[in-house]
């Protein structure tokens, strides 16, 4: 068989941000497929790339006073720590503003130009006056046409769930500026999808048989149907607008100044640049490498974004003359303990560096996800109680213990030399053999989970054989030294077939496991070789830990949101604690305090102590502020209620986001003493934003 060929992706993360758990995931289900790929002996090029470009990085940039290039290349200054933590082996990490997607982009756009896929129309958009800008949906707030909850989004109400189009909003104002937009007509740059091509061709494209079922179901249903931005719905597929107007971070469209592609336009093409980027660096022909038919192309995404992939990437793809993905793998989305879903815009729950920092194992987080990923596109859980059984019983309980219970008789009676199989080993051995193919073929087809379940029977066929042997007693009788070197190397022998196994998983392991056994690195080809008589291992030094429920704890530990007054004291203390220093009126005075409206509250998943409560202090925005009251309140109690904040206390990062401010809230210092915590709450008749004085 001649080798395979594969270029793989993953989604590029958006670059206002660091990774939440959801990236992680993804990036480990494409890296345990790439390792098994390479495994088998197939060339992979696997790459990533930071998307750029669009208008809420521009936004951000100007918020954090950088140019957008300074702000994307700090966060991407911040992704290795991620990336090597996990063990996620990328060949390359570039950027979707690199010079190589600016020129493939704008080839690509002249391409489906030539092929008549290109057509410009008049779109009417919101504009703010202030800015000099056109506003997209979620810079442009207002109140919801439905339930008349204030400072809505412009494109659904976070209140009452409606979907709507920005000028539906009543009063809108721009997010940005504050300012009344208007309503301001330009022209725009489309791709023509609705043209009878690009129909034909996918719904050949999708509907051949090679996206899983569910996605090739779901993109069934836009051929037919679609639903508008503004809840309406017509016939088949829509032209695609992929144009912006300046400014604008992001690609210029040729011969159209101050027009800009459409960022997703150009994020999928950063898969091409990345690619084209790393076979550069390596003196490698990119075309050539393109032109290869044999080459297979496949992109790891999320379910959120099937309708850029299967409709509009193929499609681009296919009528600028290139080649076309061989398949889409999507995935569904991690929540954490039965939390909120991690979606690409928000992340919570469980923080991978904070993760990584407390000494928690990469390689658990690898083997439990891998332990729960099948190939269907369903949303899986991360339960903490789950995990730990998982990676305790199963991991540590049955692989890591067979070699512990065998390797230290090894070295200890007979100086690392292994012996023959035992006769009753063999059927053992040629069980765990021959379910090489099998597991292979798991891996291949993206089901780790049922992979991971069959080699962990595996491995209990193999505790099994320990357990009817017994070296701990066969080490005590006298003149069995043969049999128990023949039944510990028969145990090393099956602990190196499931290593085989579970190598793309927990790589870092699979590797100490490799130096321990002094053999080199494992591919599936090795199922059907042995150790044989007379090889010498190394010392077993333990290869894996537990977990330690401390460390779930301190995982998901809220932070502490203020600090507690610890002095004990031994005159009266009012509350709890004793009056703080007499400060002057000036220094009162630096604190602004100020009315707010609780327009919006909420669980904070992951916490059992925040609420996030949605701040009106009369700014024409709102503010965002976490508040450790969840104890004490439900969310909806709260919504419509006035309270009191200081409004400029300076903005703290959080765990779970950006806390704008705090909340007065009334407490004994000894919470566990004298529990209760009552958030103050002003005399009718106050408004949003007057000061407290
Ligand atoms: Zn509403």
């Amino acid at each position: 068989m001649s080798q395979r060929r594969l270029f793989v992706t993953t989604a590029l993360p958006y670059a206002n941000g660091n990774f939440h758990i959801g990236h992680i995931m993804e990036y480990i289900q494409a890296d345990i497929w790439v390792r098994y790929q390479r495994m088998q002996g197939t060339e992979v090029h696997f790459v990533g790339a930071d998307d750029a470009h669009g208008a809420p990085i521009m936004i951000a940039a100007e918020k954090a006073g950088k140019t957008p290039q300074q702000f994307v290349a700090d966060i991407a200054a911040g992704r290795k720590p991620y990336l090597d933590g996990f063990h996620i082996a990328f060949d390359n990490w570039h950027s979707t503003d690199g010079p190589e997607n600016h020129a493939l982009a704008q080839q690509i756009y002249r391409d489906l130009k030539k092929a008549g896929l290109i057509a410009t129309r008049v779109v009417e958009q919101f504009f703010d006056p202030e800015k000099n800008m056109f506003l997209p949906d979620r810079f442009i707030k207002g109140e919801c046409p439905n339930c008349h909850a204030k400072d809505q989004y412009g494109d659904n109400c976070e209140v009452c769930g409606a979907v709507y189009a920005p000028t539906d909003l009543i009063n809108p104002y721009s997010a940005l500026s504050g300012a009344k937009p208007v309503l301001k007509s330009s022209e725009h740059f489309f791709f023509r999808l609705s043209d009878a091509r690009c129909v034909a061709f996918l719904e050949q494209w999708t509907q051949d048989g090679k996206l899983q079922p569910e996605v090739a179901n779901k993109v069934k249903e836009w051929f037919s149907v679609r639903t508008n931005p503004d809840g309406s719905t017509s016939e088949g597929l829509g032209d695609w607008d992929i144009s912006r107007d300046a400014p604008y971070f992001g690609i210029e469209i040729p011969d159209a100044p101050g027009k800009y592609f459409y960022v997703w336009l150009d994020a999928p093409i950063g898969y091409l640049a990345s690619l084209k980027n790393l076979l550069d660096k390596r003196g490698q022909s990119y075309d050539d490498y393109m032109a290869d038919p044999a080459l297979e192309q496949y992109h790891f995404i999320g379910k959120d974004i099937v309708t850029f992939h299967t409709l509009f990437w193929p499609a681009m793809l296919k009528f600028s003359g290139r080649k076309t993905p061989d398949n889409i793998f999507v995935h569904g989305f991690l929540t954490v303990n039965n939390g909120e879903k991690m979606s690409k815009s928000r992340g919570t729950g469980l923080d991978p560096l904070k993760y990584l920092s407390l000494g928690m194992n990469p390689e658990w987080l690898r083997y439990y996800l891998a332990a729960k990923l099948n190939a269907r596109n369903e949303d899986i859980d991360f339960n903490a109680d789950d995990f730990m059984a998982r990676v305790n019983s199963d991991l540590v309980g049955k692989y890591i213990n067979i070699a512990s219970r065998a390797a230290g008789f090894i070295a200890k009676r007979f100086g690392g030399r292994l012996g023959a199989i035992a006769p009753d080993g063999e059927g053992l051995l040629d069980l765990l053999r021959v379910q090489s193919e099998a597991i292979a073929s798991l891996f291949e087809n993206r089901d780790y989970a049922r992979a991971l379940r069959e080699t962990m029977l595996l491995a209990d066929r193999v505790n099994e054989y320990v357990d009817a042997n017994k070296p701990w007693e066969l080490a005590r009788q006298e003149g069995m030294d043969a049999r128990l070197q023949d039944v510990c190397t028969t145990c090393i022998e099956a602990f190196r077939l499931l290593t085989i196994y579970l190598k793309p998983v927990l790589p870092a392991l699979a590797a100490s496991v490799e130096a321990f056994l002094h053999i080199s690195p494992l591919s599936f080809a090795d199922a059907n070789q042995s150790l044989g008589a007379g090889h010498v291992i190394g010392d077993y030094k333990h290869l894996m830990q537990r977990v330690d429920i401390k460390q779930l704890e301190a995982l998901f530990e809220a932070p502490a949101l203020t600090e507690s007054a610890q002095s004990a004291t031994e005159s009266i203390a009012p509350g709890g604690e004793d009056i703080a220093p007499t400060i002057g009126i000036d220094d009162f005075a630096k604190i602004d305090l100020r009315i707010a409206k609780i327009v919006h509250c909420e669980a904070v998943p992951g916490s059992t102590k925040l609420l996030r409560l949605t701040l009106d202090v009369g700014e024409g925005k709102t503010r965002n502020v976490f508040s450790g009251i969840a104890s004490a309140y439900q969310p909806e109690d709260l919504i419509g209620q006035f309270t009191v904040m200081v409004a400029n206390l300076a903005p703290r990062k959080m765990k779970f986001g950006l806390s704008e401010g705090m909340v007065l809230a009334a407490s004994h210092a000894d919470e566990k003493a004298q529990p209760g915590i009552y958030v103050l709450h002003p005399w009718p008749g106050a408004e949003p934003g007057m000061r407290v004085r």
